[in-house]
């Protein structure tokens, strides 16, 4: 796969529509992690660089197709202002003539942030107008918000049909490289590590990846669901029923290629999920009635941390546990210092999973973090993603 890039081209003197990922988390008006803002950075600075002018978009939540204030990007502007430590300005709509007119007053090396993409229902819906009219705005698409790359949206998709220009940033650049190493050319034995509570979002994404894989461990809501697949006992438990079926066909599968498949060994247990709860250890793989599973147990951390040592290449989605609670953190922090400490090209993608390799200070450590969970997974399903094959080179 082979896509166009900012390096390939010239900007200089251009308009540049530059699309980003800014939803980032903000609490009480207040941007609490602006890892996504930083990852742009390089993007950003490069197109200065070449004396470009940038018209800057995003979406920021879910304001469902209306303005809804609290998804304003204004203060997105000024933290990017802080961090590039130069004026970013703003305007209160992504279209329409008063963009029109801070876009044509735009100098070389200027930048215009456009305000929330979605408070237009027509960004999600895809629609040809609203995005021919985005296009109109510059001489060139650039796109870097791979955390989108799998919607068809108007500023993702539909933009690339009115500009003729397109190409994308470093961060879809490093994204794309380091998951099409996993697809690619993986150094063997590749081990897939597979936990969190969304199973029906991720299970599609293993069956892409058995004839690439060599190892698979489970745990959290994804190995109930496996240990269920398997009619052992589960007790209480949580499971994704609806991924149950799938599971089972996976399992078919998997022995079917001889993979080396675990479930863990044993588990930690409580009677009631809390703080307060006292956890007992399990003898075996199951659980018993009346018991719920929450995080892996002893046995079952030694297990995986060995296969995590034998591993040449390492894909890791979804906590152990319920690792925000401290007592049921063990499995999933023992899971990210085996990776920390391992030689292996190791990837890490889905929100949890990422604040988990933070919490063990691991993070350093990882070859790859993807700043997109669901974007990633679907990209392993997949090979690809909507927004990814209209940069391609033809
Ligand atoms: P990611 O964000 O890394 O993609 P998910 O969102 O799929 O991961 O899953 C993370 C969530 O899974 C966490 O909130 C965690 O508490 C939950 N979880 C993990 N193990 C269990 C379990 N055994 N029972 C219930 N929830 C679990
Ligand atoms: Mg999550």
């Amino acid at each position: 796969m082979k896509i166009k890039t900012i390096k390939d081209k010239n900007y200089k003197g251009k308009k540049v529509f530059l699309r980003v990922d800014y939803n980032v988390p903000i609490e009480k008006g207040v941007i609490v992690d602006d890892t996504r803002i930083k990852a742009t950075i390089p993007t950003i600075e490069y197109l200065l660089s070449q004396s470009a002018s940038l018209i800057i978009a995003s979406h920021l939540g879910r304001p469902k197709g209306k303005v809804v204030d609290e998804f304003s990007l204004k203060p997105v502007g000024e933290r990017l202002s802080k961090i590039l430590n130069k004026e970013v300005k703003f305007v209160s709509d992504c279209i329409g003539d008063e963009v029109k007119n801070m876009v044509n007053s735009l100098k070389e090396g200027e930048i215009l942030l456009l305000e929330n993409l979605r408070f237009h229902p027509e960004e999600e819906e895809g629609d040809e107008d609203f995005a021919k009219g985005l296009a109109s705005l510059a001489d060139c698409y650039v796109n870097d918000a791979f955390g989108t790359c799998h919607r068809e949206h108007a500023s993702i998709y539909t933009i690339t049909k009115f500009t003729k220009d397109v190409a994308a940033g470093f961060l879809i650049e490093k994204e794309v490289s380091a998951l099409l190493k996993l697809l690619l050319n993986p150094e063997k034995p590749f081990l897939l590590i597979l936990g969190g509570a969304k199973v029906s979002d991720k299970i599609a994404m293993i069956k892409n990846l058995l004839d690439k894989v060599d190892t698979i461990i489970t745990g959290g809501v994804m190995a109930y669901t496996f240990i269920k697949a398997k009619n052992w006992e589960v007790g209480d438990s949580k499971v994704d029923q609806e991924a149950v079926g799938l599971a089972k066909e996976i399992i078919k599968e998997i022995n079917k290629r001889h993979l080396e498949f675990h479930t863990p060994l044993d588990h930690v247990i409580v009677q009631k999920v809390s703080e307060d709860a006292v956890p007992i250890i399990t003898e075996r793989g199951t659980v018993p009635h009346g018991w719920i599973g929450v995080d892996i147990g002893p046995q079952a951390i030694e297990e995986y941390t060995d296969c995590i040592r034998r591993a040449k290449t390492i894909f890791w989605n979804g906590p152990m546990g319920i690792y925000e609670i401290e007592k049921f953190a063990r499995g999933t922090i023992e899971i990210a210092k085996a990776i920390g400490n391992s030689n292996a090209y190791s990837v890490i993608g889905g929100g949890d999973s990422i604040a988990a390799v933070n919490k063990a200070q691991v993070s350093d450590k990882i070859s790859h973090i993807c700043t997109g969970g669901g974007a990633s997974l679907e990209f392993l399903e997949k090979g690809t993603l909507p927004g990814i094959e209209v940069l391609k080179e033809e």
